[in-house]
């Protein structure tokens, strides 16, 4: 399984990169009848102050605060008016400003993907507390895992805000802090691999955060180059995957657990596929895009579950390493304890909920 994950992960970069030149392509805004519409539109509804003012006073509030201008408006309109031409052509639909048509909820833009990113989030905060319950504070390894899930937390927080609202700025920091979350889980590897030797850690964690701030202030003060940004994070991802899945290849013996490393890379790799085989949203709701935000909401589960797991391997190996009297035993009854002391917090968490109910 593990040689068939290198071979599709290959597979599925190699196909990103190709498709990169073809990301922004959207002929639906510069159609005739779009132009005309909002032509019209925003002559009739966005120039001049005693319009713009009829326009907010009939505007839901939950649409100005989801900062919809008139203009943008006038987009989502037209929008929806060239879709019916293009049926009543029987000619299919395009994409509109680099995205297919969706209909919008509570004035977010794209609802599946928002809720599926809440969903990425919440796993991740879920993941986060149980490892800080099931993880021993003096493993190796116990910051560094609280860091990445950190940075994932960041990813799926301003994915979540991009798909809500796609304005310049929340479209920057939905690519950097994905970016970020890709090399996060390289860094991860890195440590992993300098486990137990401190200042090759520190001086790896340094290198690695220097070259991510040389690559954001690039894109923030330089120039946000969309290509270059991909091709980062896509040699990022693929560095990444391959990296991981070698290292389970070698240690799979030793450690049976690093099959849900395995499982969580080989899991991304194929949801990659979604990215590069784009459809049309199903009921103008779930797109490609959102269902790939959708598969993702396993991988925290996996891949904490893995973080636990070593932690507990490497709190062994450092106990056996002091050559203590029958260490497993030692590090079975720390990690004993402190799993004991989880369940038993998450079970009076249960019963005083529960008493609560009950008054
Ligand atoms: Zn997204």
């Amino acid at each position: 399984m593990l040689w068939f994950g290198v071979a599709q992960l290959c597979l599925c970069f190699s196909a990103l990169c190709y498709i990169i030149p073809t990301i922004d392509a959207s002929p639906g805004d510069g159609s005739w009848v779009f132009q005309k519409c909002f032509r019209n539109c925003n002559g009739r509804n966005c120039t001049t102050n005693a319009a713009l003012s009829r326009f907010h006073k009939a505007q839901p509030t939950v649409l100005s605060v989801m900062q919809w201008n008139c203009e943008d408006e006038c987009k989502y309109q037209c929008m929806w008016q060239s879709v019916e031409a293009y049926h009543k052509d029987g000619t299919d639909v395009p994409q509109f400003y680099g995205k297919w048509p969706f209909i919008r909820l509570l004035g977010m833009q794209e609802p599946a993907s928002v809720l599926f990113s809440l969903l990425n989030l919440l796993g991740n905060v879920i993941m986060l507390y149980k490892f800080r319950c099931y993880a021993l504070s003096t493993a190796p390894m116990y910051y560094c895992w609280q860091f990445a899930a950190l940075c994932a937390i960041n990813a799926w927080f301003w994915a979540a805000v991009f798909h809500s609202r796609d304005v310049l700025f929340t479209e920057h920091m939905d690519y950097v802090s994905a970016t970020g979350m890709v090399a996060s889980s390289l860094l991860m590897l890195i440590l992993r691999l300098l486990v137990l030797r401190p200042w090759l850690q520190f001086a790896a964690f340094v290198a690695v955060l220097a070259g991510f701030i040389y690559h954001v202030h690039y894109l923030m003060f330089v120039r946000f180059d969309y290509g270059y940004n991909m091709e980062v994070s896509i040699a990022v991802a693929a560095v990444n995957s391959v990296g991981w899945i070698l290292w389970c290849l070698y240690v799979r013996k030793k450690q049976k657990y690093v099959w849900k490393a395995a499982l969580t890379i080989c899991l991304v790799g194929s949801l990659v596929t979604l990215e590069v085989g784009d459809f049309i949203p199903f009921y103008w709701v779930f797109d490609a895009h959102s269902l790939w935000h959708l598969g993702t909401v396993p991988v925290p589960f996996l891949w904490f579950s893995f973080a636990i797991d070593d932690t507990h391997y490497l709190s062994r190996k450092v106990i056996e390493d002091q050559q203590t009297p029958k260490p497993s035993n030692i590090a079975q009854d720390v990690m004993g304890d402190k799993k004991d002391n989880c369940d038993k917090k998450e079970k009076g968490d249960k019963k005083e909920k529960g008493d609560k109910k009950d008054k």
